[in-house]
Order: C-alpha cells, then structure tokens, then sequence
C-alpha cells in the first residue's frame, strides 16, 4: 500500500462491501473488520491476532485475507460470503479480556452480517470469550465426532486430498508411496499433512522455524528435518507451503526445486503476477484457498447448524472436503485447455460465483 494514497483506491480494497476500524478506548481494542462480499451469506472468516509494525500492513492483511475469504468460500460452496478481522495488538501482544468483549460487541453491532472464528494468534478459548457478546462466532470447542474446534485437522485433510489429486494430475501417480514432499510449517495444518502423508508412504522433508518443533515432527514421520532457509530449495516431487504468505516471490520461485506447489497457508503468491513466474518453470499450482478450505467448511457448519438448525454431521464436512480434489481437478482441465494460468482460472471461477464476473 504506498503512502498517502486512500486504502480505498488501492488494488486489495477489490470493492469491499465495508470496512470499519473500531476503537475502544477503555479496553484499548483496536480492529479492522473487513466485509468483502455478502453475495452468498454472512462474511465468514477468522480473527488474525497480531503486532503490526506498521499499521497500512494491518489494513492490507485484512483486506487481502478478507477477499481471500469470499473466493474460499464460495469455491467451497458455502452459503457464506467472505470477511475477516484483524485486532492491532502492541508490541508485548497484550490481549485482554476486556479486549475480546469490546471485539465480540463490535461483531454483535454488525448483525450477523460477519462471522469470526479461528486465525493466526487466536485460540478457542477467545471464541468462547467473543461468544458471550455475540453468537456470530464459530470455532467453538467441540467434543469428538462434533462440528466446529480447532480447524487445523479438517484443513489438513483438505490438502492431503489436495496433493493426491496434484500428485496424480501432474505425476501421473495414484500412490504417494515414495512421492518426496517438502513442508514448511510444522504447525497445526503443516503437521497434520505430514502425519497424513507420512501414513501413504510419501517421504518428507520438514522444516520449521521452531527447530525443535520440525525435528520431532520428523522423528514421528519418518522423514527428514532441514533448516527452515533452505526448505524452499529442497528437491522434492511437492513443496507443501504450510506457515506464512507471500513466500511465492520472485527470489522463492526460482528457487524451487519441486514440480507441485500445495499447501495450506494462505495468500502465497506475493503478487498476483508471481503465479506466471510458476506458471513459466511449469510448476503445477493449488490454489491456497481452493485447497485450504477444509477448515472453514467445518466451522461454517458448526455455524449453520447452532444458528439455523441445519444438518450437524460431521459426515457432511468430510464429504465436502473429500470434493476439495474434483475443484482443483476443473482448474487444472481449464487451465491445461485454455493455456490460463490456474490461480486466474480459480480466481475468475470465485469471481463469477460471487456475482462479480
Ligand atoms: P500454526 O501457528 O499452528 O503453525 C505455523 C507454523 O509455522 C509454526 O510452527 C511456526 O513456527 C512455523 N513458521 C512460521 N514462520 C516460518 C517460516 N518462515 N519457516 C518455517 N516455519 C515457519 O498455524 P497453522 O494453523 O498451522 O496455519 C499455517 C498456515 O495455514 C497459515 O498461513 C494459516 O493462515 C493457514 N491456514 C490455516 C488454517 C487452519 O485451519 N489452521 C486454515 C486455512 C489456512
């Protein structure tokens, strides 16, 4: 975002339906909520906790994240539209209890119209804390078997499914058996994928910045710890980016050695114009929120069903995440037939689905 120009001109405002930075002096609760669309239904999208340096990198997190939500959720078929909130947190990452009530009124004064959940720096036991004030949040803690909770196991699922299918498209291979992946990101989504894959006999490489972290991961998968710089030129068959965005730069794509890219953090590409940079070494690309949707299918549900009733059965998210593969699959025929890159195809398909193609 350059300096001095209004947020409203610039390439992530994509015509936000509303944007609202909310203060609240006597918690010190500053936010943005960001509405993307409301085509579909309510803007569903998690709550990102974060010390932001400079505070236009707040406003762009929002906005990107925020568009990012209405093409997720409708490339999942969701009956939700897409939204996202940032609390700006100071240096020490105070978060208070204070904070979270003054953040649930602010939600509740949107009337439904967005609904919270889960991202980064953000744990259930906030969402409980949120849903004294409001009942538009989802990521409630959850017994087994029962819809919402932490979303990091059903986002996995989706991108195992999702490297099946890229594995099969671009390798001509039904098996994983010996299929080398690197993920970067040991977390709760990038673990998850390692366990999954580790099941199938892939091999892994695993890398984290938390060294520790990746070096039990790879003690319990079998596969390989290597330093969280060099993760990215490791030679592999799938790179499975699964801790920051913006990692596809111009530098981070010539380094790749691998000839998937499918993974779960959101917004990898730095720059829309990156996705040629892939595009050009012939690297088949998932696109992030195609693949990465597993997560908020299980809590939109959760959602749907505490408010409407609708059907709670956690059978119905496994089935729509096991359609996450056959999405990916008619990028990837469209791509093939038109020459279009796949993160355009997916990005025109979402478009049109929110009524704006
Ligand atoms: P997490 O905090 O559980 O794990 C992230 C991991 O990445 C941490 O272990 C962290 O140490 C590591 N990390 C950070 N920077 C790194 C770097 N430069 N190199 C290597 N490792 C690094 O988070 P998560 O829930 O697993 O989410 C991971 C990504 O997936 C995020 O981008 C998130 O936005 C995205 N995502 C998560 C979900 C979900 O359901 N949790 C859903 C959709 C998208």
């Amino acid at each position: 975002m350059s300096h001095g120009a209004a947020f409203w001109t610039e390439a992530d405002w994509d015509e936000h339906e509303l944007v609202e930075v909310v203060h609240d002096r006597a918690s010190g609760l500053t936010a943005i909520l960001a509405l993307h669309s409301t085509h579909l239904g309510p803007g569903a999208g998690g709550t990102r906790f974060w010390h932001y340096a400079d505070p236009q990198g707040a406003m762009r997190d929002a906005l990107r994240l925020s568009r990012g939500m209405s093409y997720k959720n409708a490339m999942a078929g969701l009956p939700m539209g897409g939204g996202k909130a940032v609390v700006l947190l100071d240096n020490a990452r105070t978060k208070t209890p204070a904070m979270l009530a003054a953040f649930g009124d602010a939600i509740e004064a949107l009337g439904g119209r967005y609904v919270t959940a889960e991202d980064v720096g953000a744990s259930e036991a906030d969402m409980v804390a949120i849903s004294r004030r409001t009942p538009h949040v989802c990521g409630l803690p959850a017994g087994k078997g029962e819809l919402g909770g932490d979303p990091g196991p059903f986002t996995a699922m989706g991108i195992f499914h999702g490297i099946k299918a890229a594995v099969a498209h671009k390798l001509g291979q039904d098996s994983l058996k010996g299929v080398r992946v690197a993920v970067q990101g040991c977390g709760s989504v990038g673990g998850g994928v390692a366990r999954l894959l580790a099941k199938e006999g892939a091999r892994l490489t695993v890398a984290d910045i938390d060294a520790d972290r990746a070096k039990a991961l790879a003690a319990e998968t079998g596969g390989t710890a290597v330093g969280s710089d060099s993760v990215m030129g490791s030679a592999c068959d799938v790179f499975s980016p699964n801790a920051l965005g913006a990692i596809l730069d111009e530098e981070g794509i010539a380094r790749l050695d691998c000839a998937i890219v499918a993974g779960g953090a959101n917004n990898q590409l730095a720059r829309k114009g990156d996705g040629a940079l892939l595009a050009e070494r012939g690297i088949l690309y998932a696109p992030d929120y195609v693949i990465n949707a597993g997560g908020i299918i299980n809590v939109s549900l959760e959602y749907l069903c505490r408010q409407h009733g609708e059907p709670c059965d956690i059978n119905e998210v496994r089935r729509r995440i096991a359609q996450i593969p056959e999405r990916l699959r008619a990028i990837w025929r469209e791509s093939d037939a038109s020459g279009e890159r796949a993160d355009l195809v997916a990005d025109r398909m979402a478009q049109k689905l929110i009524g704006r193609g």
